[in-house]
């Protein structure tokens, strides 16, 4: 296409490399590990803030903002927390700089903090201490609180918006009078992370919960959902932790019941991030650029005129001008690009690269003739279409391409789960088609290791659906009662 896009067959990582950055979603910045994201990435990530922002709301929760910083005591209350995070903390020792005398800005030894602070990698320990202050009794509960916000964890590996050491997210924390109400509490979100996946990204997930080795740090159960992308890898796409009394019990976070005894409160949080848009990208987009779902689009028709003289632009304008207003009024976000530095080609090209859904395109022979040219994104048509009912057969058809985006996603999910019964199978099925491979396990963290160790494969989840199953695990004979889903992953 000489967008100088590598081809996902060529070398995929490379491609989604090449995407993102001239799709201009984002950028590689000074900094390691951190990225730019750019207008258009952003707007992207604005949208998704927006329905998933009104849908916690919906579902009773309210935003509030914690600090960034938090101190380390805190941080080691909880063990396994600490322990889960402590490999990748960047922490604050000093507060202030000065100049040594020759001229180098130094750190000055003098303004060394008493106590470091970590820059926030998850807010549960801040949050939890703060909460000690605003629950006393059951009527405080239950505390249902969002944040969004950035956080940072330093990780080796990093990859545009899959995995980077800064992200934004958010994160939601809630506080409950019993262990049944945060497990439904648990459950819930993970419904409500499923169901913009689906409906909103148009990615097809599985709903599951995460083995002993892949829990959250200081969680008791946690409930995923997970992704496939188009190279058969897995991508944990959102999680949601049910916390137990951990937090509580770190933070002495007690409340008296109804019957009048102090008890533990009990916990929940759950989070998705900027990876979000890295599974976006992922799942949906091919060689020619970005495939952006209706639902998600900054601009989901772009309108581009074609004309020779003044007076056919002054005419594609008359025509253009009442289309729009007519689509604006459908709430649909419409450009029109009537650059004249640009040829027609180039922006076809551009707005191909940059996912736009639908494509108008109207010249001066269209005006004649009534017609339009319509162009969808997603299955790269192209239509000649009457003027007439326009606006209406484009509100319809963005409907039919955000759920043609999901149909082709689930189609080749579902094509790829693979039942496995050994190991032989198990290697085979992962080194050729890769995907989710379902299969029998035995239930032991060791199990988990070697077979990671050995095939890089990890359990993605236990799948919520999954059946009541005798079977015996692929790698050491012994028996299992349901299959797990094991994939590479992210
Ligand atoms: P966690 O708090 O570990 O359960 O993660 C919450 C959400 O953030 C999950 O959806 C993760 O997939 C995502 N996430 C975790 N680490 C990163 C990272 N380094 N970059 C982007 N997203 C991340």
């Amino acid at each position: 296409m000489g967008k100088g896009i590598t081809s996902r067959s060529e070398d995929y990582s490379q491609w989604y490399n090449d995407l993102v950055i001239k799709a201009d979603l984002a950028e590689y910045s000074a900094v390691r590990g951190c990225m730019v994201i750019k207008p258009y990435g952003y707007a992207i990530w604005e949208r998704m803030q927006a329905i998933l922002d009104k849908e916690f709301k919906e579902t009773g929760h309210s935003n509030a903002y914690f600090p960034l910083f938090i101190p380390k005591s805190f941080f080691s209350k909880e063990a396994s927390h600490v322990e889960g995070f402590a490999t990748e903390c960047a922490v604050v020792t000093h507060y202030r700089l000065k100049n040594d005398g020759n001229g180098n800005i130094v750190v000055d030894e003098e303004a060394k903090l008493e106590e470091e602070l970590i820059v926030r990698p998850t807010s549960e320990t801040i949050i939890w201490n703060t909460y000690r202050g605003w629950i006393e009794s059951y009527r405080d509960l239950p505390i249902l609180v969002n944040q969004w916000a950035n956080v940072v964890r330093w990780e080796m590996r990093t990859r545009l918006f899959l995995r980077t050491a800064e992200f934004l997210w958010q994160e939601g924390h809630t506080a409950h009078a019993t262990e049944q109400e945060a497990i439904e509490e648990a459950e819930k979100m993970q419904g409500v992370y499923a169901d913009f996946a689906e409906k909103v990204m148009g990615v097809p997930v599985v709903r599951g919960r995460k083995t002993e080795n892949e829990r959250f740090a200081g969680a008791v159960d946690t409930y995923t959902i997970e992704a496939l992308m188009q190279d058969g890898k897995a991508l944990q796409a959102g999680t949601s932790h049910f916390l137990g009394q951990n937090f509580a019990k770190a933070f002495d976070v007690k409340f008296t019941s109804k019957e009048g005894k102090q008890e533990y409160v009990w916990a929940t949080s759950w989070g998705v991030s900027t990876r979000l848009m890295g599974a976006l990208v992922m799942a949906h987009s091919d060689d020619q650029g970005l495939v952006i779902p209706p639902k998600l689009a900054p601009i989901q028709v772009v309108i581009v005129p074609i004309y020779r003289t003044e007076e056919e632009k002054a005419a594609v304008d008359g025509f253009v001008d009442s289309l729009r207003a007519e689509l604006k009024a459908k709430g649909i976000s419409v450009k029109y690009d009537d650059r004249d530095t640009q040829r027609p080609g180039f922006k076809f090209a551009e707005w191909e690269l940059k996912g736009v859904p639908l494509r108008v395109t109207v010249g001066a022979r269209d005006l004649q003739n009534g017609t339009v040219e319509l162009a969808r994104r997603d299955i790269q048509s192209k239509e000649t279409v009457s003027q007439e009912g326009l606006a209406v057969r484009i509100e319809n058809l963005l409907d039919v391409i955000q759920e043609n985006i999901y149909q082709k996603a689930l189609d080749y999910r579902d094509a790829h789960i693979t039942e496995v019964n050994s190991y032989d199978e198990f290697k085979e099925v992962l080194e050729g088609k890769g995907g989710f491979i379902s299969c029998h396990w035995d239930g032991t963290v060791e199990t988990e290791k070697r077979v990671k160790e050995e095939t890089k494969a990890t359990i993605r989840c236990i799948p919520l659906d999954a059946k009541e199953e005798a079977g015996v695990c692929i790698f050491t004979g012994k028996p299992s009662t349901k299959r797990v889903l094991f994939a590479k992953a992210y």
